[in-house]
């Protein structure tokens, strides 16, 4: 199987808004552009919500099928390892294997040795096509990386035969995933640790390594936007490189995880895709559970009070909410609004309070957030919440189509393909 060069990682919390997700990249193919959409979930969801992958498998082929889309799709078993991968592998056909836990823990002395023995012909002055600097490489260097990294690769070298053996390796797609760390890898770090990759025989077709900088769920990235562009070039440059060097599939390419809404940067992506003719993965899921809440708002009133309900609940129950994502948003808690004051709001002002239009006077970084991981909350109102969704099925596909196609997949795809007629 062979990932498309541009894909874009869909799929929501409760498995409503397939349609709405998929049209947004049929709106995209009727521009000329072709983006393969992966419905992704992850454990940590799939718990927190009570669904199955099942259920993202159902919601991938139910819109697949209504919308008569003859494209390639995905579904993609999200941040798995080998104690939670064999409820996802009928399923999936996409594998990201999360070996975030075991980068730092020490590998065998016989294996670093090997592994600088193999590779100390990169010591020295390594010029990499595509970036104008050059890399100082020393044999400690190598070790030091070696020793970092080998145990995580070999991790994932494990789960990926795990699948092989059961699915068929040429029926899945396999991405490494190291972005749950405490620390980014550097260009010449990511470089080997492809060489790892290919070593371990893992035909990893994305790699979501940690860049720098914060990338708190469903609000704009928060860092040097400028030492992240440099950054990220260099990553795909060393990617191209790696393929070439280490016999990776042809079509390697990064995957950005909690890609959704970082706008000041993805200018510089849309760059560095160009300058280097590369692919892109992006997963965004997360936030189209937002436009629910605001389709949901604008519905008034019964939809606006459930919205209301939400936050009201969501503000009592915050360090329980906040638990699982602790390194991924940064809430100021005096500035979120009591629930006496969010009670007073008509749907449209809830509406933009929560929207992620940053020109927009009324917006709450801390208010979105916050909402972002409440999605609990709706989850145990049952039925209550999913009737909404039904309800109101038309306002929240708008909101949820747009959000994807506007405010997503405009500014990072557009102008990527020359015979693009993008107006
Ligand atoms: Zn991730």
């Amino acid at each position: 199987m062979i990932l498309g060069k541009y894909s874009f990682g869909i799929g929501d919390r409760f498995c409503h808004q397939g349609k709405p997700q998929l049209a947004a990249l049929i709106k995209a193919k009727e521009q000329g552009l072709d983006i393969t959409p992966v419905w992704n979930k992850s454990h940590r969801e799939h718990n927190i919500i009570g669904t199955s992958h099942a259920d993202t498998r159902k919601e991938a082929d139910d819109a697949v099928a209504a919308y008569e889309w003859n494209r390639p799709y995905l579904v993609d078993a999200d941040h798995i390892g080998l104690n939670n991968v064999d409820e996802f592998i009928a399923s999936s056909d996409f594998f990201t294997l999360d070996v975030a836990d075991y980068i730092g823990k020490k590998a065998e002395e016989t294996d670093i040795k090997s592994f600088v023995q193999k590779y100390k012909k990169y010591t020295g002055t390594l010029a990499i096509d595509g970036i104008d600097k050059t890399f100082d490489i020393s044999e400690e260097q190598i070790t030091a990386i070696a020793d970092k990294s080998l145990t995580a690769v070999k991790q994932a070298g494990k789960i990926y035969r795990h699948i092989s053996s059961a699915k068929g390796a040429d029926n899945f797609i396999t991405e490494v995933s190291m972005d749950e760390t405490a620390q980014p890898q550097t260009p010449v770090e990511m470089f080997f640790i492809l060489a790892a990759i290919a070593d371990e025989g893992i035909p990893a077709q994305t790699i979501a390594p940690k860049f720098t900088g914060r990338f708190n769920k469903g609000v704009d990235y928060v860092g040097d936007i400028r030492g992240f562009a440099k950054e990220f070039e260099e990553d795909v440059a060393v990617v191209a490189f790696a393929v070439k060097e280490f016999g990776l599939p042809e079509n390697l390419k990064l995957s950005i995880h909690s890609g959704s809404d970082k706008f000041s940067i993805y200018g510089p992506i849309a760059k560095a895709l160009k300058k280097f003719d590369a692919g892109l993965h992006i997963k965004t899921a997360g936030t189209t559970w937002l436009e629910e809440l605001i389709g949901l708002a604008m519905a008034a009133p019964d939809g606006l009070s459930i919205a209301k309900e939400v936050y009201d609940k969501a503000l009592s129950r915050m360090d329980e909410l906040c638990g699982p994502y602790q390194t991924v948003i940064d809430i100021d808690r005096e500035k979120l609004p009591t629930a006496q004051e969010v009670d007073k709001w008509d749907g449209e002002r809830f509406a933009s309070v929560l929207r992620h239009e940053q020109s927009c006077e009324h917006y709450n970084i801390n208010f979105r957030q916050l909402l972002h991981v409440a999605y609990k909350v709706a989850a145990e109102m049952g039925i209550r919440f999913s009737n909404a969704l039904d309800k109101y099925e038309d306002i929240i596909a708008e909101n949820v189509t747009e959000n994807i196609y506007e405010r997503h997949i405009r500014p990072l795809f557009i102008g990527l393909q020359s015979e693009f007629g993008y107006k």
